[in-house]
């Protein structure tokens, strides 16, 4: 039999046996959709590995909490979520479509705020994650934001700048529909920065007939962009694990740090600790690191990325693997990378005396169980990475009373707000005997879940 009459048959056959199921009344397409589980049972549009470990901490936290089952339901699935297929012409002259999602997780505090990027794994279900985290960032420091993520699944590094800027453009004309400065409002993300927001602001400025600058934040200053959003992640990771580390009663001087990632957060964050006399024993970037119990000197490996793109080669310390450098001894540990990189299978090792975290999602919850039962305190990453969104939260204010504040001006506020949630965090953790992860995600949840219980449901 050929392999088309073998399809054929089947198709046949099943066809059948609907036919006969409808004829004897037990149920027809419903039956079949209903044993269809991956089609229709509840919330599986949104399953992804990412969006497992947001579900459990959301849980541990509901749990914690004693969360009314009734706001629990409204909080574990996004609010709004776009998908959106459009063609792009490469440079090349052929067309290509491209799939991109805008997912809002909810609308009870304000407009939606969150990022865009462009990466290969971007799907449904790791940015209904991000933006369910992203809503606790904001509510934990208590901006008038809910939580979105959005994106558009390409590889970024396989596309040329005029690629990229048609692929940005057409995305921001397709999600329109969902967005705007008071309903939901972009950043840069992943592979995306000041010169992708800027494209997205015109596009959207071109379709409302106006200049629109708080459609989205990290914007070049020129265009309506702030003071000290460069470094605004960074130095938020800094002041959250200066106050997280009086509270232990220890100095950052004198403390040895290893960072994972050299990025636009990690690099801010190795300057500002050894700025602040500590001293970096370890770093790395994609293609792998380097390590020196002394302390690296920074300044030279800064000029040695500038000119050679990555750390690898570098003279002057040991070469160090991209996951192996988290097991190098230090006191502060900084995963400021990528999500999954504290796990089951690396806890064990790891040899610091406090983890803060400055990437999204870097430790799974069976790594955080396993750091909890060694001791080693965590500084979660809904608080210690929200010194990003907090800035550009200034930058949405700035723009929308056409203000101009200064650098000093933001870095003040920021540290103030960083200080103020790490207080409230603390205090929550020693009242209810749980770790800060746990502290800072059940009062995040108390404030959306006050503020949905008091807009109850319309109609
Ligand atoms: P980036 O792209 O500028 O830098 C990422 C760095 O990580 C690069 O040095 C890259 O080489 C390195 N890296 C990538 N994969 C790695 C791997 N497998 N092992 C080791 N290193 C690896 O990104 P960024 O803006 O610095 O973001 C870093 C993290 O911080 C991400 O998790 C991001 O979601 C989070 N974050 C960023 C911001 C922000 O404002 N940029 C805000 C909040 C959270």
């Amino acid at each position: 039999m050929t392999e088309q009459g073998s399809h054929d048959e089947a198709a046949a056959a099943q066809e059948a046996e609907w036919a006969g199921r409808e004829r004897r009344g037990t149920g027809g397409w419903d039956e079949v959709l209903a044993t269809e589980q991956h089609l229709v049972s509840p919330g599986a549009e949104w399953r992804s590995g990412l969006y497992r470990v947001a579900l459990e901490q959301f849980e541990r936290a509901a749990g914690a909490l004693g969360l009314d089952p009734d706001i629990r339901e409204r909080l574990l699935e996004p609010r709004r979520s776009l998908v959106v297929n459009f063609p792009i012409r490469r440079d090349s002259g052929e067309v290509q479509e491209f799939t991109g999602y805008r997912v809002q997780h909810t609308l009870a505090m304000g407009p939606a705020k969150g990022g865009i990027r462009l990466a290969p794994g971007v799907s449904l279900g790791e940015c209904a994650a991000l933006a369910l985290w992203m809503t606790f960032k904001c509510a934990l420091l208590e901006l008038p934001f809910g939580g979105a993520k959005g994106g558009v699944r390409c590889d970024p590094n396989r596309l040329s700048e005029s690629e990229i800027e048609r692929i940005i453009r057409r995305y921001a004309a397709e999600i329109s529909p969902i967005i705007g400065p008071d309903r939901d409002i972009g950043a840069p993300d992943m592979a995306t920065g000041e010169r992708e927001m800027a494209w997205f602001m015109d596009t959207y400025s071109q379709q409302v007939g106006q200049a629109v600058p708080e459609i989205v934040t990290g914007k070049p200053p020129v265009l309506g962009g702030t003071e000290g959003r460069r470094a605004a992640t960074g130095l938020g990771v800094v002041f959250a694990a200066e106050a997280a580390l009086e509270h232990l009663g220890w100095e950052i001087r004198g403390k040895q740090v290893v960072v994972q990632g050299f990025g636009k957060v990690g690099s801010v964050i190795a300057e500002e600790l050894q700025n602040r006399g500590a001293s970096i024993v370890g770093v790395t970037d994609v293609a792998g690191g380097v390590a020196n119990e002394e302390g690296l000197d920074l300044p030279a490996l800064q000029a040695w990325v500038a000119e050679h793109d990555f750390i690898r080669g570098f003279p002057g310390g040991e070469k160090v693997g991209r996951l192996d450098v988290l097991e190098v001894p230090c006191d502060i540990l900084i995963p400021a990378a990528l999500e999954h990189q504290i796990t089951d299978e690396n806890a064990p090792r790891l040899d610091c005396k406090i983890v803060v975290e400055a990437a999204n999602g870097p430790t799974t919850p069976e790594g955080d169980e396993i750091l909890a039962q060694r001791g080693i305190p965590v500084v979660p990453d809904v608080l210690a990475n929200g010194g990003g969104v907090t800035v550009s939260y200034y930058e949405w204010v700035q723009d929308v009373q056409r203000e101009m504040w200064s650098g000093d001006e933001i870095a003040t506020r920021l540290r103030k707000t960083m200080r103020a949630a790490m207080d409230r965090v603390l205090s929550a953790a020693e009242s209810s005997g749980t770790d800060w992860r746990t502290a800072a995600q059940v009062l995040a949840i108390q404030r959306v879940a006050e503020a949905s219980r008091l807009r109850s449901i319309y109609p």
